[in-house]
């Protein structure tokens, strides 16, 4: 069956259209799903009965099932979904004063392999549906009756493996008859998929790009990502330095740290070298220490010594607050989890 959540309005009206009904009640059920938050065809009440029958054959609404919800003491709530195929993802929402951001997952499980991540190691199972990505927005929403006002793609997986589904799952979240989530809300970060990098940078939108940097060599990026062996730093720099020109937008480097390994002042003189002139800003994370890692969280020392330096140089550089950490939400905790694991 198809999913109802995959369609952006447009897209529906033509299915409405296809099933031998009039365009505008797809404009009806898509103010249920995305402003009225429904999770029946039932309580569409506007649609004929006929109608709600014919959707129910044609479609499903994919309502995922909280399969495990935690809460953090600093507020921050982590979900444990079943997507329905006997497959588990995890999502995130954490309170900021600017509001509400959920953390979601694009893919069950991950390629990239990166040796920091909580998510390697577990085998890649496949990408998210740009519906099932939506629907972790939805599922938050209607569980915690709170509006949703950013979306950060940092969840499992990495989302320019899944381009084109995180690109409508985008514009879905846009649009302004649904959840109205604005692109300036929206951040992406991807491990350095250059091609990737240049198609988004063409694509003329107004979300944030962050890019998960770690190190400013080859050698010690390629020994934390594997993606470097195949995009390296200079290829990389190159697509951040046309999606710069292009769009003319800030990136986001994200650079945990980790002990003796990338935080000392040797590194952060690297970082300048090779971010300086540029148009950024460094988030700096704190490394979370995942089981059997062998990377340990820098000392507060370190870090905010490391963030001195940049901010010296000219580099704006923040620390990332650390949310969820006693519930394992924290960046790069997120692990796909199945009811036998638990
Ligand atoms: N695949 C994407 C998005 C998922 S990870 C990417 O790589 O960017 C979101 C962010 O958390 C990335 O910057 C990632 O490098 C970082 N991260 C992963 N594991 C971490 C850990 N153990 N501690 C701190 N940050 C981590």
């Amino acid at each position: 069956m198809k999913n109802i959540k995959e369609y952006n309005l447009n897209e529906l009206q033509e299915e409405m259209l296809a099933l031998g009904e009039k365009k505008y009640r797809a404009e009806q059920i898509f103010k249920w799903i995305y402003v009225d938050k429904v999770k029946d065809f039932d309580e569409m009440t506007n649609l004929s009965i006929e109608l709600r029958e014919k959707l129910k054959k044609e479609y499903t609404m994919c309502n995922f099932k909280i399969l495990k919800k935690q809460e953090a003491s600093d507020g921050t709530k982590k979900y444990l979904f079943d997507v329905l195929d006997g497959n588990a993802i995890e999502s995130v929402l954490m309170e900021y004063h600017h509001g509400k951001t959920i953390c979601v997952s694009s893919q069950i499980g991950c390629k990239m392999g990166c040796k920091f991540c909580a998510s390697t190691g577990i085998k890649f199972v496949r990408s998210l549906s740009c519906g099932e990505i939506v629907e972790q927005v939805l599922a938050v929403e209607q569980d915690t009756g709170d509006k949703i006002s950013n979306v950060v793609f940092m969840g499992i997986g990495e989302p320019f493996d899944n381009y084109d589904n995180v690109m409508k799952a985008i514009k879905i979240l846009n649009n302004q008859k649904g959840l109205n989530i604005g692109a300036r809300h929206i951040s992406i970060s991807t491990s350095g998929l250059v091609p990737m990098i240049y198609k988004f940078a063409d694509e003329d939108l107004q979300c944030t790009l962050s890019i998960s940097l770690h190190a400013c060599n080859d050698e010690k990026r390629s020994s934390m990502m594997p993606i470097n062996n195949r995009y390296n730093i200079e290829e990389l720099m190159k697509a951040c330095k046309y999606y710069i020109e292009k769009t003319n937008k800030r990136i986001s480097f994200e650079y945990a740290l980790a002990k003796d390994n990338n935080d000392n002042l040797d590194d952060a003189k690297e970082l300048v070298k090779l971010l300086k002139g540029m148009l950024c800003h460094v988030n700096l994370i704190p490394i979370n220490k995942i089981e059997n890692g062998s990377y340990v969280k820098s000392t507060n020392e370190n870090i905010i010594k490391f963030r001195d330096y940049l901010n010296d140089c000219g580099i704006v550089a923040t620390i990332r607050r650390e949310l969820g950490s006693d519930i394992d939400a924290a960046c790069g905790q997120l692990r796909r989890k199945s009811l036998k694991e638990e």
